[in-house]
């Protein structure tokens, strides 16, 4: 089956937009400092996720999800992010997989994982990194060694949001032709999850080290073509993380305007709101509009993506190195606009603040992203988004 097949168009996206508003407003934003300050998204949340659909966001219909189109799944995990990055980490890593099992799983594979994927049943979790290779995961030196019916895999993989809940693991090692794509239900023995705290931000992450050793797994455990991981799992796995990341610093960047306008609208100094003064209305002037910009970057990779179009990959980069980097101003303006008030653990101002430097790192850092960027532009002309067509025909 297409992964589109069945995709939802009967709903208008602004009701979409409000129905997820609403669900966020209602399950997410009040959770939010209580996951930041307990660093786990909790129990009852998964289920609230699953029991809306959103963990079934990118399986198609005929697997139980709902099959967002790009659009629509940029603007569920920007809403989500909204009220906390965490959750939307979870959408994210979880994303990623399903649509990797979509995408590149055999029909077995797909029978017996994208429903419960979907369902929330079974939450997925993306083991690439590892202590020696991050920026370039191709330098990973995990081993998958075969041996009888199947492999054995060993080594260490680190900073893996979700590995402390997660059911399945989409583990990257390297086979004698290459790096190969390895489905590993994390209950495999040989596998053990140690927690990683301490993170900066994103701190509900559930972020945990994957250490493998000798773990079997059966030869039916590939996914995708063996040898040739990277190319093909991996790198629609990251296109379609760094599309999410680059929607959740949308939702971080508006999640700063909404601070700030409600905080300088009630606080006074000096005689009078503090909105009224110059300087302050430069700096949200700067924030209102670099969220305006980054949301439609997100935007136009989405239709980019929808679209199969050759410069989707492109488009995403940007969107991600734009919204990432303005999140991060954004949220520096925040917490300046928030006095000592917004320096203080639990104020949101400073979660947003820890939460969007996270995000310059994840999904290609900004200094590869400062060198990818150029580099395909250079090589392919055609590659540049088209900046007018995708957003005239989608309407909303
Ligand atoms: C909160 C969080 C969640 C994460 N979740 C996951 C996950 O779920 N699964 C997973 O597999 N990994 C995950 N990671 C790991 C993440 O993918 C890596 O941290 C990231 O790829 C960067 O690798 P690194 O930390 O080893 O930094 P390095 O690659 O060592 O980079 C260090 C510095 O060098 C710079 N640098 C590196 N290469 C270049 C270059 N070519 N040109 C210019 N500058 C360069 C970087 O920009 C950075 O400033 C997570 C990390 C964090 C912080």
């Amino acid at each position: 089956m297409s992964p589109d097949a069945g995709a939802a168009t009967l709903t208008t996206r602004a009701q979409d937009t409000a129905r997820v508003r609403e669900f966020v407003e209602r399950e997410v934003t009040p959770r939010a400092a209580a996951i930041d300050q307990d660093s786990a998204v909790p129990a009852e949340l998964v289920r609230a996720l699953a029991a809306e659909g959103h963990l079934g966001a990118t399986v198609a219909p005929g697997f139980g999800g709902t099959g967002l189109d790009q659009v629509r799944l940029g603007v569920l995990h920007e809403e989500v992010a909204r009220g906390c990055s965490s959750t939307r980490t979870l959408l994210t890593v979880h994303g990623m997989v399903s649509d990797a099992v979509q995408r590149w799983g055999t029909d077995d594979q797909r029978a017996e994982w994208l429903p419960r994927l979907a369902a929330g049943d079974a939450l997925g979790a993306l083991a690439l990194s590892e202590p020696g290779a991050g920026s370039d995961p191709t330098g990973l030196e995990t081993t998958a060694e075969p041996v009888d019916g199947g492999y054995a895999l060993t080594g260490v993989k680190t900073w893996i949001s979700m590995a402390l809940i997660a059911d399945l693991l989409l583990v990257f090692a390297r086979t004698p032709g290459g790096i190969t794509a390895f489905l590993v239900p994390r209950t495999t023995p040989g596998v053990e999850v140690v927690p990683i705290d301490g993170v900066l931000g994103t701190r509900g992450g559930l972020m945990g080290q994957v250490r493998l050793s000798g773990a079997r797994v059966p030869a039916t455990a590939v996914l995708g073509p063996e040898g040739r991981g990277f190319p093909t799992v991996a790198t629609t796995a990251l296109e379609l993380g760094r599309y999410s990341v680059a929607a959740g610093c949308v939702g971080i960047a508006q999640a700063c305007l909404d601070a700030a306008l409600a905080h300088t609208g009630s606080r006074r100094q000096g005689g009078a709101l503090i909105a009224d003064h110059q300087l302050v209305r430069r700096l949200v002037t700067d924030i209102a509009t670099e969220v305006t910009a980054s949301r439609l970057l997100l935007r136009q990779a989405g239709a980019l993506r929808q679209a199969n179009d050759l410069s989707a990959p492109t488009a995403t980069w940007m969107a991600k190195y734009f919204a990432s980097t303005a999140a991060n101003r954004a949220a520096t303006e925040t917490v300046q606009l928030h006095g000592a008030s917004g320096c203080f653990d639990g104020h949101p101002a400073a979660r947003y603040f820890r939460d969007a430097k996270v995000m310059e790192i994840i999904e290609g850092s900004t200094q590869v992203q400062q060198v990818v960027i150029a580099d395909l532009v250079r090589q392919d002309r055609r590659r540049l988004p088209d900046l007018a067509a995708p957003l005239l025909s989608t309407g909303r």
